[in-house]
């Protein structure tokens, strides 16, 4: 096939998710409760999340049928489309094929929707009133009010501080959907008012934002329910409908990828993309290379420990097993805000330490000018977090170049940069610095992990 766009039709969005569950080559590690450590009970997750959803969490089903009104919603912007990067290879002058999967064509510009209209829908059924959540770069808040407001529920969102005066323009998508928006640490909330206290200048973190929105959740009497846009199994499950739909788009156009290549914050859109090519491992012993991107200053897979930490800053999230760079780390104030969370999602972690997935960090610098030669070459302008795919993919190729392979390459570009311009005009004024994440400080995070039986 020699296209350049690989569409599919309506007809073709998934019936169902893959749940990685079903297939993991390692047993399930425990998620354990904050206060006792012990293994957490459905009652205490069911303070924070609907039935529903935590039945998700646990289940081994290896499909999970996508609800017709959910079907419905991605209708308006799924299937995605699956590119050839012709221009992009014939710039690079290497005989790698270069393809990619654009979730930034959804109406918020980033495969977040994928969850948050899936969560919006199960909360709704499961009677929830309102939603708290928590976003970085505010890409989650707007996915996550755009849901909300077709399934008619309210909606606190506590955004990272730095984030909120940087980017006005994601704030105010939140707001024309209808959502509440709060600058992370606020007054509101015991965890946020003991930050301020200690430190009134805080910039926030994603970690803070989220004991804030877990705080308000836990203390409403059942009316509102927290909701998380990364690193849990129902999350990332939700988005698998992009790799599904890649794996049909690789048939029509003939190839199978031999390396698959995401960005990982908390691991959502990575997994959605490569979780469907592993069950194609898996099961079929289909043999590919699963490269997961983050930045060098916030370097979770390739430099965090693989042990047990609490999800969040206040230590009031259930404690999970994971690459971990503390849940006392601070993150630099990268501008690809969406890859700052301190640890990695259990099931990508699980897989890591077994040897399925690779981690690559990579700097700041090299991530922008991955970004400009992409965007150069195929119009697209990369959000930050997803230029990290894009270096990792284009280093594959060069590799290619140089060995005279000819491998097929296939990466998610997770989203659009429009609402990025600020790093961009940065990076191109010569204002963006490397930095690498110091030892000493990962080595001092350790000592403050919890100090569990398991
Ligand atoms: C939020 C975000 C990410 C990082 O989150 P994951 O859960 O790791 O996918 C990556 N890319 C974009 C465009 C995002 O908005």
């Amino acid at each position: 096939m020699d296209d350049t766009k690989i569409l599919l039709s309506e007809k073709d969005i998934p019936q169902a998710w893959y749940n990685i569950n079903a297939d993991m080559p390692v047993p399930p590690q425990p998620v354990l409760h904050p206060g006792t450590m012990e293994p957490v009970t459905p009652d205490f997750l069911a303070v924070l999340f609907p039935m529903n959803l935590i039945l998700q969490e646990v289940s081994t089903d290896r499909w999970i049928e996508i609800p017709e009104p959910v079907r419905d919603i991605y209708r308006l912007w799924r299937p995605t489309p699956m590119y050839r990067a012709r221009r992009l290879e014939k710039a690079l002058d290497t005989p790698a094929h270069i393809y990619y999967k654009y979730e930034g064509v959804s109406p918020v510009g980033s495969h977040k929707p994928n969850t948050a209209v899936a969560q919006a829908f199960f909360n709704k059924e499961a009677g929830t009133k309102a939603l708290t959540t928590e976003t970085g770069a505010g890409q989650w808040g707007s996915a996550l009010s755009m849901a909300c407001n077709f399934f008619g529920l309210d909606l606190e969102v506590y955004m990272v501080k730095v984030s909120y005066f940087q980017k006005p323009y994601r704030r105010i998508i939140m707001e024309n959907f209808g959502a509440q928006v709060y600058a992370s640490p606020t007054n509101l909330t015991n965890y946020g008012r003991s930050v301020l206290a200690q430190d009134p200048e805080s910039p926030g973190s994603l970690g803070m934002a989220i004991s804030e929105a877990v705080e308000v959740a836990a203390t409403s009497g059942g009316a509102k329910k927290y909701s998380l846009g990364s690193v849990l199994g129902h999350v990332l499950m939700h988005q698998t409908v992009i790799g599904l739909e890649s794996i049909q788009q690789m048939e029509l156009a003939g190839e199978y990828p031999d390396v698959v290549i995401g960005c990982a914050g908390g691991g959502s859109n990575f997994a959605g993309f490569t979780y469907p090519f592993l069950w194609k491992k898996f099961t079929e012993g289909k043999n590919i290379r699963v490269i997961a991107a983050e930045p060098a200053s916030c370097p979770s897979i390739t430099r965090g420990r693989y042990a047990f930490d609490y999800g969040d800053t206040a230590a009031m999230a259930p404690i999970i097993k994971m690459h971990t760079l503390g849940h006392t780390f601070i993150p630099p104030g990268i501008h690809a805000g969406g890859l700052r969370y301190h640890g990695m999602a259990s099931s990508i972690s699980a897989l890591v330490d077994h040897g399925d997935i690779e981690g690559r960090a990579v700097p700041q610098l090299a991530t922008f000018e991955a970004a400009l030669q992409f965007s150069r070459a195929e119009g697209i302008i990369p959000a930050p977090e997803s230029a990290h795919a894009i270096r990792v993919a284009i280093d594959e190729a060069l590799k290619c170049k140089q060995a005279g392979e000819k491998k097929v390459i296939a990466f998610n570009l997770s989203g659009h940069g429009h609402f990025d311009m600020t790093a961009y005009e940065q990076y191109l004024h010569g204002q963006l610095q490397d930095f690498v994440y110091p030892q000493e400080a990962i080595e001092e995070a350790m000592t403050h992990l919890p100090q569990v039986a398991f």
